[in-house]
């Protein structure tokens, strides 16, 4: 008599994965044979479906969404001895791109329900100097984009939206992206569609989007066969047409990927009220099953959890998990700068506690189940070892 065969394990469930499929990697052999592989008619392609999609707008793609923010920030003429104001809770490219054109972050706490910028506190931090905003629609969540843009206009200021995690999300019926004044978002792989790594800038004026191809590189004009130009201090930040024909492929999926992830949302925040979470301690996002891409799903930890522990235990039971993110203002480059614990309490208890989950289109109902019977059951269990 043979052994019993073994229990199929269970494979490892990623924090996140992309849908890459055959037709864009066919795709993109087709390119890499055709003899022209950086920015060419792929590049030109991608921006013109991207600007249909946003409405029309003037777009153009960039090899990232950190970069598309410092151009909008350039293109606005901000600079040293200006301030720009933005959230201490996201990925540190928001801040970083303030520093980089030699203007100063000026941080507002989070509404720790959103885990967005407190709009309330916006006016507060205004000052002669100022003259942007930068807010983040965390996880994909929409700021309030009335009130957002009631306050830059009665102000004079400019707005870039960090739009990196919000690619598919809409504010009041309208997509991020279609309205406002400069929208940057990223085409990282984790986000919810991917150009390997890359990124496109929304822009208002084709002013502006002329500007933004001479800031994307080495600030060259050319004209005529054989005329060139150069005016600004300009970057290496073009996409290839290698990267520009994967993201061909994906932007025709976006809502396909963001419907099955608002499905899944969904069996998560049912799974977490089916197993008591509340009861745990364990605080859920903002349940919007409409407005949001749900470019992650993230539960802050009760207070007392460590959280290092947990993502342990997770992964011991084949789980991933991530930490989106540190504050910002508490790195070392930061509080070289002067900022300091206890500046934005608000945003420092979150970004202590918070934790996500698993969340890509790939995934099924079951994964979420499993994700949450697990973390529920370290939770009962935490401390009583
Ligand atoms: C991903 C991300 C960025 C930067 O995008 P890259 O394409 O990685 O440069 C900026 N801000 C936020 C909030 C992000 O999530």
């Amino acid at each position: 008599m043979s052994a019993p065969a073994a229990a199929a394990a269970v494979p490892y469930l990623p924090l996140t994965r992309p849908t890459l499929d055959e037709e864009t990697i066919a795709g993109v052999v087709e390119v890499l044979r055709s003899g022209w592989i950086t920015s060419g008619p792929n590049v030109k392609a991608l921006e013109g479906k991207l600007s249909e999609y946003f409405g029309g707008r003037p777009v153009r793609v960039f090899n990232s969404g950190t970069c598309t923010m410092e151009i909008a920030l350039r293109i606005a003429g901000v600079g040293a001895g200006h301030e720009v104001i933005t959230t201490p809770l996201s990925w540190v490219a928001t801040s970083n791109v303030i520093l980089e054109v030699g203007a100063r972050p000026v941080f507002v706490d989070i509404d720790p329900v959103t885990r967005n910028l407190d709009l309330d506190l916006i006016e507060g931090a205004i000052t002669p100097a100022t003259r942007a905003i930068i807010p983040v629609d965390l996880a994909g969540l929409p700021v309030d984009r009335d009130r957002l843009h009631a306050i830059a206009k009665k102000h004079g200021l400019r707005i870039v939206e960090d739009a990196a995690q919000s690619m598919g999300s809409t504010w009041n019926g309208k997509r991020i992206g279609a309205t406002g004044d400069f929208v940057s978002v990223s085409f990282h792989p984790n986000k919810n569609i991917t150009t390997i790594e890359g990124g496109c800038l929304v822009m208002t004026t084709e002013a502006e989007a002329k500007l933004a191809e001479q800031y994307r590189l080495q600030g060259v004009v050319r004209s005529g066969l054989d005329g060139m130009e150069v005016e600004v201090v300009g970057g290496k930040f073009n996409l290839t047409d290698v990267a520009a024909r994967v993201g061909l492929g994906q932007l025709p999926r976006l809502e396909e990927f963001n419907g099955k992830r608002r499905e899944l949302a969904r069996a998560y925040f049912e799974a977490f009220a089916a197993h008591g979470a509340a009861a745990l301690g364990l605080g859920l996002p903002v349940a919007d099953l409409v407005q949001s891409n749900w470019h992650m799903f993230q539960v802050v930890l009760p207070p007392a959890v460590k959280r290092a522990e947990v993502m342990a235990a997770l992964h011991a039971a084949g789980i991933g998990s991530g930490v989106h993110y540190p504050a910002i203002h508490l790195f070392a480059l930061y509080r070289r700068l002067g900022w300091k614990e206890g500046d934005f309490p608000k945003a420092e208890a979150v970004c202590r506690s918070i934790l996500t989950l698993p969340l890509f289109p790939a995934m099924t109902r079951a994964d979420v189940t499993r994700v949450v019977e697990v973390l529920t059951g370290i939770l009962l269990g935490h401390g009583k070892s």
